[in-house]
């Protein structure tokens, strides 16, 4: 192990939590090196899932609001304003059982690892699950959303659709008609999968509708979204659905797929943080941001649980003579 390659701090991932706790680290004099992985997908998107988002009206300072990729800009020159090494690579191999623990980029079979760090901030994020149609990249941002907190309100009185039946696409369809004229909640089967009690809401909510059995085939409009174009896969009928805006609501899932078998996951993938904090069950491992938040999932209390996660690694180092 050679000195330059071991860093006090690898911060993993460059959504709002990561370059928080690079913000919070380099502030505190640990040098720390963040990889911000590579625009090869979305996945790896570097600044996280704010880069696929256009105006963002709900993160503080910001009155008259930011567009997502702007937001990110700054939080990264924030970070290496103080001295963040940013490293725009990908991460393809971790070994936690140190500290320090081994961090390889390139090649995840070399025997030696690219570097050690005695504290890894893990912050990889989430990706909200897609339909998977031809149009959605393009129109993500632009009347397809993934977030009904964030945009719902850009759609005020307008005709809206949800897809999904989960627990999500309810409390985003509840959420939405304190905006939209009309939400039309889409379903590929005849019964939702949510909860009794939301679905009881849902129902019970006079600005909802619910389309059954239907599966959206179609996304129209070149820059902003028109419409879509549902099939009917008990009829075989195909229809055209006049709305404005499009929240898939169909479930998230959290990367962690790095840390398989060695960091412990909750039943859906996302990582367990200790009560209160963002330690891991590993030794100088801490987790924060929607890696492992399957609740909040937000910019701001992404970026709060990096600002954590940072201060948790800063006293972890201190205290075990690594700081
Ligand atoms: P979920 O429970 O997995 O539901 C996903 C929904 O999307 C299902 O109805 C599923 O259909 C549908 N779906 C999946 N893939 C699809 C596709 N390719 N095309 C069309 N539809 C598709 O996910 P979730 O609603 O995000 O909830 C995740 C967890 O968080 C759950 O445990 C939930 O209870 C919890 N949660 C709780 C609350 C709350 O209590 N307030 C709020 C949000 C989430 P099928 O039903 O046919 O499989």
């Amino acid at each position: 192990m050679t000195d330059t390659k071991v860093r006090k701090v690898v911060v993993i991932g460059s959504g709002p939590a990561g370059l928080t706790a690079a913000i919070y680290t380099a502030r505190a004099n640990l040098s720390p090196l963040l990889f911000e992985g590579l625009p090869s997908s979305t996945s790896d998107q570097p600044g996280g899932q704010l880069m696929l988002t256009t105006d963002v009206e709900n993160y503080p300072g910001f009155p008259q609001g930011v567009v997502g990729p702007e937001l990110m800009a700054q939080f990264r020159s924030q970070a290496t304003r103080f001295g963040a090494e940013l490293l725009t690579d990908k991460v393809t191999r971790v070994d936690l059982s140190g500290p320090p623990h081994g961090i390889w980029i390139g090649n995840p079979n070399a025997a030696e690892p690219s570097f050690y760090a005695w504290a890894v901030i893990v912050s990889t994020g989430a990706q909200s699950l897609m339909l998977g149609l031809e149009a959605e990249d393009r129109l993500i941002g632009h009347g397809v959303s993934t977030c009904a907190t964030c945009d719902g309100f850009f759609f005020k009185d307008q005709h809206i659709a949800v897809v999904g039946g989960g627990d999500s696409a309810m409390e985003e369809a509840i959420f939405l008609t304190r905006f939209a004229s009309k939400v039309t909640v889409i379903h590929r089967r005849d019964e939702l999968r949510a909860s009794k009690i939301m679905q009881d809401r849902a129902f019970a909510n006079e600005r909802i509708e619910f389309l059954w059995n239907s599966e959206v085939r179609q996304l129209n409009g070149n820059t902003k979204l028109e419409g879509i174009r549902l099939h009917n896969n008990v009829t075989g009928e195909t229809s055209e659905l006049n709305v404005t805006g499009l929240f898939i609501a169909i479930g998230h899932q959290p990367n962690t797929d790095l840390f398989a078998d060695q960091l412990p996951r909750k039943e859906n993938g996302y990582l367990i943080t200790k009560s209160d904090s963002s330690c891991t069950d590993i030794e100088g491992v801490f987790a924060c941001g929607d890696v492992q938040d399957d609740v909040y999932r937000q910019a701001v209390t992404a970026a709060g649980s990096g600002c954590m996660a940072a201060i948790d690694a800063e006293r972890w180092l201190e205290a075990t003579g690594h700081g």
